[in-house]
């Protein structure tokens, strides 16, 4: 946990992310859904059956929830509805979790916005 903590304390920088070379297609992934403005795409280190992270395709400053503007709440509603979309493909639309985790505090690893949908087993609370 503690080394978690220092990885993402160390991460915050603002500096391109692993999330631009998949966006760009620079390396791979395992896209769930696409269209002009957001990417999903599976997890590679899945929590849950399902689990697949929708990033914004233009970071635009987002590097993290707690650092939204006004002007990102197009987006952020973009990537929620997204989340109901990927649901449906995935067969879980009957019950999912969303997370997003902002922040060193909450381990954020990634500065790139992204949001977590997760199901295929029983979620519980709390989360650690
Ligand atoms: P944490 O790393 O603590 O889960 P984040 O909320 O920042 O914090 O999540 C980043 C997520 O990105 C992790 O779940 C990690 O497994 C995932 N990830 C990192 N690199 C890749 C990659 N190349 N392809 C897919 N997922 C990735």
């Amino acid at each position: 946990q503690a080394a978690a903590r220092a990885a993402a304390i160390n991460a915050d920088t603002g500096a391109p992310t692993i999330f631009d070379k998949i966006i760009n297609k620079e390396i791979p992934s395992s896209i769930v859904y696409e269209d002009e403005k957001v990417l999903a795409f599976r997890d590679i280190s899945p929590q849950a059956p399902v689990h697949v992270l929708i990033i914004p395709k233009f970071r635009d400053g987002l590097t993290e929830l707690g650092k939204a503007d006004a002007r990102h709440g197009e987006i952020l509603g973009q990537l929620l509805y997204a989340a109901k979309i990927v649901a449906e493909k995935e067969g879980i639309a009957d019950g999912f979790r969303v997370v997003i985790n902002s922040g060193a505090s909450a381990c954020q690893s990634v500065y790139h916005l992204h949001m977590h949908v997760l199901g295929g087993r029983q979620m519980n609370w709390p989360p650690g």
